[in-house]
């Protein structure tokens, strides 16, 4: 049995009794541009995750350009992030001319490691950026500690961890601001593009409002130069309704990572996701690691299974950020994860037999070679 990486249609069909009408009316409304669908969804996801002040934009890398266009972010200034994520990441600082920095990552989540972030940090240093990767939390306790003892603010990039938790209390509001992104893909995908900033500063939030819409606070008014980084009408009502099944959707990601994590637990040479005590992973990817990954990876892919790589290459090693800065002590775990990394299929609507399949392959695969 062929086993997909993704497949968005499965959604689309169950959606689809509900949602098209919904879609229809917006559509016969002419309310075409930011409109009354994106505030509903701006209300749905604040809620969702707790927090007062959610700002829908364009996409999550348009998030992540806000939220440091908000925080002033220059030339001259630094952000120290990770190297092991998608390139939006540190591509969003240098488009404000800062320079990103990049800290080493935790052998076990793959997240920030604080012990590197403080190696990373300059007095030009002014933001620093976690991401939760994989949509597992990142160590937040111990990098605030280290950048509010230095007055630094942390912005979360959470584009991949939408309702993820970390004793209890849901990412986006740890740091100053948080970033989202709703890419097809992600844990809530819209029907092309879109993203939104979480925060609890409302002078933040008021910002970011202004920067998505040209710089303006009222009308005709603009206070500075910002962007149009509004969200559609349309993916705003895609997004209002799909947030309804988050958390669903979350439950389900998580019971089929467990169900991965039974089929697959003792086989050698294999390193299961894990999960850090306090922490809610949200499993936007199931993240598998072995030194034998291009072989696994071409073993699955020959018997129809789909698989990816977060990420093969590591932002530093990029031709766009080869010449940023790295944490002292280089970035060892951040290079070795870039070679031993595999994404197994997972959606909410994989099936068990699919995960079986999955699984069942993976075992053969470490039973002919060992
Ligand atoms: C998807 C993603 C982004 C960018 O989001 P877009 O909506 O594609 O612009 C940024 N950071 C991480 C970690 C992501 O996974």
């Amino acid at each position: 049995m062929a086993v997909p990486f993704f497949d968005l249609t499965r959604q689309f069909t169950r959606l689809r009794p509900a949602l098209l009408p919904e879609l229809e009316a917006l559509l016969q409304s002419g309310d075409y541009a930011q409109g009354s669908a994106v505030a509903l969804f701006e209300e749905e996801f604040a809620r969702a995750h707790d927090l007062p002040h959610c700002v829908a934009v364009g996409s999550g890398t348009d998030a992540l350009h806000a939220i440091f266009m908000a925080l002033g972010l220059k030339p001259g200034d630094e952000a120290v992030t990770v190297a092991h994520t998608f390139a939006a990441t540190p591509e969003a600082v240098a488009l404000t001319g800062a320079a990103p920095v990049f800290a080493d990552v935790l052998p076990g989540t793959l997240t920030m490691d604080p012990r590197s972030l403080e190696r990373a940090i300059t007095p030009r240093t002014r933001v620093v950026v976690p991401v939760h990767l994989y949509g597992h939390p990142a160590a937040m306790g111990a990098i605030l500690e280290i950048a509010s003892a230095r007055g630094i603010p942390v912005v979360e990039d959470a584009c991949q961890a939408h309702g993820a938790q970390l004793q209890g209390r849901s990412v986006g509001g740890f740091g100053a601001a948080a970033a989202f992104s709703f890419y097809p893909s992600k844990n809530i995908g819209a029907f092309g593009e879109g993203g939104a900033v979480l925060t609890r500063d409302g002078d933040l939030a008021a910002a970011v409002r202004a920067i998505r819409n040209h710089g303006q606070t009222v009308r005709h008014r603009h206070d500075r130069p910002g962007h149009n980084y509004r969200m559609d009408n349309l993916q705003g009502a895609v997004l209002a309704h799909k947030v309804r099944y988050l958390e669903e959707w979350t439950l389900r990601r998580r019971a089929l990572a467990a169900l991965y994590a039974s089929l697959l637990e003792g086989t050698d040479d294999l390193q299961l996701p894990r999960e850090a005590p306090g922490a809610r992973h949200v499993y936007h990817l199931y993240v598998v690691r072995t030194p034998r990954r291009d072989q696994l990876r071409s073993f699955l892919e020959e018997r129809g299974i789909g698989t990816g790589l977060h990420y093969p290459v590591p932002c530093h090693r990029q031709p766009a950020f080869a010449s940023a800065a790295v944490a002292g002590g280089g970035l060892p775990v951040t290079e070795a994860a870039s070679t031993e990394v595999l994404s197994l299929p997972m959606f909410p609507e994989l099936t068990d037999e699919e995960v079986g399949t999955v699984a069942g392959t993976v075992r053969e695969f470490f039973g002919r070679a060992s």
